[in-house]
């Protein structure tokens, strides 16, 4: 049976390179009709906190990422948090020490940088080379009897390698010799990472272990633990790591790196989270499930249920991958604009209800509006500037537009005129209150009068009427804009 899990580490938000993990393990576990497991390796007290693995559980949820058994849901292979497995660990450690693959070590901490001291004077690498591997049981049985602190030490092979199949690098091997005799447990009784790492992939009968790259020096430790275990290993899966567009690690300064983030005090910071940013999770699926994996194909855009019929692991790139926000941004634009239009007239009319742009948010009025602007929108945020551009009449900036000259030698002033005996008369307003079929009646006549027709006539109406060379359909907007006006639920504060 495949089983996979995601194991988190709640010390913070949950970044993309840790979605993509989990989306991968995801649509592995799906593909192969597996179990997908959510693990939380808090096993840092210091750092790891109880908001973050709410945060975690409800942005993996947000992103579609249903878990079979986890910390919430429970399962038969519980518990799902490190912190109450450690009496598992200590069992564990204690068949190691029985069998000799583990001794204690009494060594204190200035005997351990002594020793490494040495090693670096004498141009050795700083492994365990204490007397503790070796000791005898008198000497053991002397120290406890003195109630010394000891850790439990792995005793690794001295010399030899050793090398997994790795399903996306294929063969990784290690020499074992510089490795040194690790610490399993510490000596307050803590387990260490990669012993409960080790513990609980074995014990929760994880089949593939699909992680991120930087993880592979954890595998080699892992993997020892396993054969002195005598647990068969899982296979190992090492994705390769997100980098930024100029190849450094992704970090904050590149802009968002996370999927949504830990409350802090009641506080969203937008700029680092996507969520809180207007990404729909559709979209955000889709372009993690692109980071390092396509189906050999130029198709790009995939729902999560055929993101799952064409995943596999085979077809997982090697090489690091860059994280293109722009991208993102315009894969985001295609799902807004594919939601039922019900559904995006509703968000964004609570955008600018809420941006205080418009007093009601609902109507006619916003269903237009969207229709008229949704182009332009590849985030619910940016529908604040394209209906503020709307509202607005910067004329004379662009009159004084190059672009603007053309028109004003090609007559712009004959069809102002003309234009401003409409508006004299109340003509155009008589047209405008009849929609958009009015208002192109009207245009038609407008045009033969002037003899003009195509861009020598909408161009400069254009500009007169809506201030901009360019934007959406003229006719549309000019109506938008006057029942604006007419069912003031443009907030009088704006424009
Ligand atoms: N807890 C680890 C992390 O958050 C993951 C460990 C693993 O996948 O083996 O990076």
């Amino acid at each position: 049976e495949v089983r996979v899990r995601f194991a988190p580490s709640p010390t913070g938000n949950l970044h993309v390179g840790g979605a993509r993990t989990a989306l991968f393990n995801y649509l592995f576990a799906r593909s192969k009709g597996g179990k997908f497991v959510l693990r939380i390796e808090d096993t840092d007290l210091e750092r790891s906190t109880k908001v973050s693995e709410e945060a975690v559980l409800r942005d993996l949820s947000w992103l579609g990422l249903e878990w079979d058994e986890g910390p919430d849901v429970g399962g038969n292979y519980g518990p799902y948090r490190q912190s109450e497995r450690n009496e598992l660990y200590k069992q564990y450690a204690d068949e190691l020490l029985e069998s000799g693959y583990v001794y204690r070590c009494f060594c204190s901490n200035e005997e351990l940088e002594k020793m490494k001291e040495t090693a670096k004077l004498k141009g050795l690498p700083p492994v365990y080379t204490g007397k503790w591997a070796t000791a005898s049981d008198a000497e053991v049985q002397a120290e406890l009897e003195k109630g010394t602190p000891f850790t439990y030490r792995f005793r690794v092979p001295r010399e030899g390698s050793l090398s997994i199949d790795d399903l996306i690098r294929g063969e990784v091997s290690w020499s074992l010799d510089t490795l040194g005799d690790f610490v399993i447990m510490r000596s307050n009784g803590q387990p260490v990472y990669n012993f409960c790492v080790t513990v609980d992939d074995a014990t929760m009968a994880i089949s593939h272990v699909i992680r991120a790259e930087e993880h592979l020096p954890n595998t080699l430790r892992q993997a020892l633990i396993y054969k002195a275990l005598g647990f068969r290993m899982p296979y190992f899966a090492h994705v390769s790591l997100i980098l930024a567009p100029d190849r450094s690690k992704l970090s904050k300064r590149h802009g968002a790196t996370s999927v949504g983030q830990v409350v802090d005090g009641g506080k969203y910071y937008v700029n680092v989270n996507f969520r809180e940013m207007g990404y729909l999770p559709q979209a955000m699926v889709n372009y993690l499930g692109l980071l390092g994996w396509s189906d050999g194909t130029e198709n790009e855009f995939f729902t999560m249920d055929q993101l799952v019929q064409k995943f596999s692991i085979e077809r997982v790139s090697k090489s690091g991958t860059i994280f293109d926000s722009v991208k993102l941004r315009w894969m985001n634009g295609h799902y807004l604009r594919s939601l039922p239009s019900e559904e995006l007239t509703k968000a964004i009319g609570e955008r600018w209800k809420s941006a205080g742009i418009l007093n009601k948010s609902q109507g006619e009025f916003v269903e237009e509006a969207v229709a008229l602007l949704k182009d332009g929108i590849d985030l619910v945020p940016d529908s604040d500037k394209a209906l503020l551009n709307l509202l607005s009449y910067p004329l004379r900036d662009t009159l004084a537009s190059p672009e603007a000259k053309p028109l004003l030698e090609d007559g712009l002033s004959e069809v102002a005129a003309s234009l401003l005996a409409a508006c004299d008369t109340g003509e155009l307003i008589a047209v405008l209150e009849e929609g958009h079929a009015g208002w192109q009646k009207w245009v038609k006549g407008f045009g033969k009068a002037l003899k003009r027709k195509g861009k020598a006539l909408f161009m400069p109406l254009r500009v007169l009427l809506t201030g901009k060379l360019h934007g959406p359909d003229m006719g549309a907007s000019i109506v938008l804009l006057h029942k604006a006006g007419r069912t003031g639920i443009v907030n009088p504060q704006v424009g």
